[in-house]
């Protein structure tokens, strides 16, 4: 099987991740936690083992801690892009935008989601067909 790297940038390029190979799961999350932390009706991302990433140092990045809960968001010192995230289960989680910039504006297939996390926090509804967790149990992992 084909090893996929991906290399990820922010928009100055002061910030680089390289993922390698697959990640944990890619899914939509609806929970109040991601719209808040994100700033976004949904959360479109994938969850890494630490293993897989090379992540940027902390002085290149500004560490952002939600002030009631354990989970934070890594965002470029220079250009403001969140690159990262780091949350429930402890994994990072690295936004579909990420994919998309350095994809010429398309998620590459093999990361497409396959699940709605916490479906039932929604604050906007999805039609497709992709199962719907209604909480937070990880379908298909
Ligand atoms: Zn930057
Ligand atoms: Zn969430």
């Amino acid at each position: 099987m084909a090893t996929s790297t991906y290399h990820l940038s922010c928009d100055c390029g002061d910030v680089k991740i390289i993922a390698r190979g697959e990640p944990e799961v890619s899914l939509y999350c609806h929970c109040g936690s991601c719209r808040a932390l994100y700033g976004t009706v949904m959360l479109a991302a994938t969850v890494w083992s630490d293993d897989k990433v090379e992540l940027p140092g902390s002085d290149r990045v500004i560490d952002y801690k939600m002030s009631d809960r354990d989970m934070r968001r890594f965002v470029c010192k220079n250009c403001g892009v969140t690159v990262y995230g780091r949350h429930s289960p402890g994994m990072p989680v690295i936004p579909h935008s990420m994919f998309r910039k350095a994809n010429g504006g398309e998620l590459p297939a093999e990361l497409a989601p396959t699940m709605h996390l916490f479906y039932r926090d929604r604050v906007l509804d999805v039609a497709d067909d992709l199962p719907r967790s209604e909480g937070g149990e990880l379908i298909g992992m």
